[in-house]
C-alpha cells in the first residue's frame, strides 16, 4: 500500500504502508466529522503533489503537514482581481527543515514555482482573527496567506511555535523566502538567467514584461499562465476593437460628431496605461520565482536522485 494505491487516507493508517517520506499519523490524525473532511482534502492534496515533491525533498527530509495558502498583495487584488488568488495558490509543505511552497492550480496540478523558507528565517507564525495565517520573517518580512482553513493555522502557529524555538541552527537575518530552480530545486538567489548548480535556463521577467506591454496577455502566456492570458487577450482585443478598429472601419455616422486628433489622444493615453499596468503586472508575477525556459535537462545531467524517474 501507498499513497498512490491507497483509495482513501484510512488505508495509510492500517495495515503495511510502503516506507515514505510522510509522516501520515500525524497528516491524517482526524477526531470527529470536520476533522476527517480535512483529512479527505489534505489526502488528494498530498497525492496531487506527490510526484514533484519527492523530487524536491533531501533524502533524510521528512513531511508532517501540507495545506493551502493564498497572499494576494494589495495591488494584485486592484489590477487583477480574483485572477490572483488563482495566480499564488500555493500548497504549504512542512517538512523536518523546512516550508515548501509549490505552485498549484485551482485543481492542485503542480506549477513550475517552487520556494522554501527554512526554519530558522521564521520569527512568528499567527492564526489572526481576520482569517489569515501570518509568518513574520527574522529579516522583518511577513507573508499573510489567506484561505488556509481555520484548524491548519491553529495547528501550524502550534507547530511552528515549537520547531522554531526549538531549533539550535544559527538564525541569519538574511534568510528569508527562497526561490529554487525548477529544473534541480537548488535555491537559487536574485534573478538569474539560469541556475548555478544544473545551468538549466530561466525565462526573463523583463522580457514577459516587454511582451505585455506591446499586447497585454501575450506575456503571461510566455510564463505559462495561459488561462489569465487568454482572458486579458480577449479583454484587449475588446476595448482595440472598440476604441481604435471599429471607428478606423465603420461608416461615419452623420448624427455624431466627427472623430478629432483628440480622440485619437485620448484613446492612445488609454491603451498606453492599459497595457502599462498589465506589463507590470505580469513583471510582478514573473518575478515570483524561477519559471523553466526549455524542458528538463537530460538525466545524465541531474542529481541522481532525480534522474530517476
Ligand atoms: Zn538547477
Amino acid at each position: 500500500m501507498n499513497l498512490q494505491t491507497a483509495k482513501k487516507y484510512e488505508d495509510l493508517l492500517t495495515g503495511t504502508v510502503d516506507p515514505s517520506p510522510f509522516d501520515y499519523a500525524m497528516m491524517f490524525k482526524a477526531d470527529g466529522y470536520f476533522a476527517r473532511q480535512r483529512a479527505k482534502t489534505r489526502f488528494k492534496l498530498l497525492k496531487a503533489i506527490e510526484r514533484k515533491l519527492l523530487g524536491i525533498l533531501r533524502p533524510q527530509e521528512r513531511v508532517y503537514w501540507v495545506t493551502t495558502g493564498t497572499t494576494v498583495t494589495l495591488a494584485e487584488q486592484f489590477f487583477v482581481g480574483w485572477m490572483a488568488y488563482y495566480l499564488n495558490r500555493r500548497a504549504l509543505v512542512f517538512s523536518t527543515e523546512r516550508v515548501l511552497l509549490l505552485e498549484i492550480s485551482r485543481g492542485n496540478k503542480p506549477g513550475h514555482l517552487v520556494s522554501q523558507i527554512p526554519y530558522t528565517a521564521i520569527a512568528s507564525v499567527k492564526s489572526t482573527w481576520n482569517g489569515l495565517c501570518r509568518v513574520k520573517l527574522l529579516n522583518q518580512k511577513s507573508y499573510a496567506f489567506q484561505s488556509v482553513p481555520s484548524a491548519d493555522r491553529k495547528f501550524l502557529a502550534d507547530f511552528l511555535r515549537d520547531i522554531t524555538q526549538g531549533t539550535n541552527a544559527p538564525f541569519e537575518r538574511i534568510q528569508s523566502l527562497e526561490n529554487m530552480c525548477p529544473h534541480c530545486y537548488a535555491v537559487t538567489a536574485g534573478h538569474p538567467a539560469g541556475c548555478p548548480s544544473c545551468g538549466g535556463q530561466f525565462k526573463s521577467a523583463g522580457r514577459a514584461a516587454l511582451l505585455s506591454f506591446v499586447f497585454p496577455g501575450t506575456g503571461d502566456w510566455y510564463i505559462g499562465h495561459r488561462g489569465v492570458a487568454i482572458l486579458e487577450m480577449l479583454g484587449a482585443c475588446f476595448w482595440w476593437l472598440v476604441l481604435v478598429i471599429s471607428p478606423l472601419l465603420l461608416p461615419a455616422d452623420p448624427e455624431m460628431p466627427p472623430i478629432t486628433g483628440e480622440y485619437w489622444l485620448t484613446v492612445a493615453v488609454i491603451l498606453v496605461i492599459g497595457h502599462s499596468i498589465d506589463a507590470l503586472m505580469t513583471y510582478n508575477f514573473a518575478r515570483k520565482g524561477h519559471y523553466p525556459l526549455g524542458s528538463r535537462l537530460p538525466a545524465a545531467d541531474l542529481p541522481p536522485r532525480l534522474a530517476a524517474d
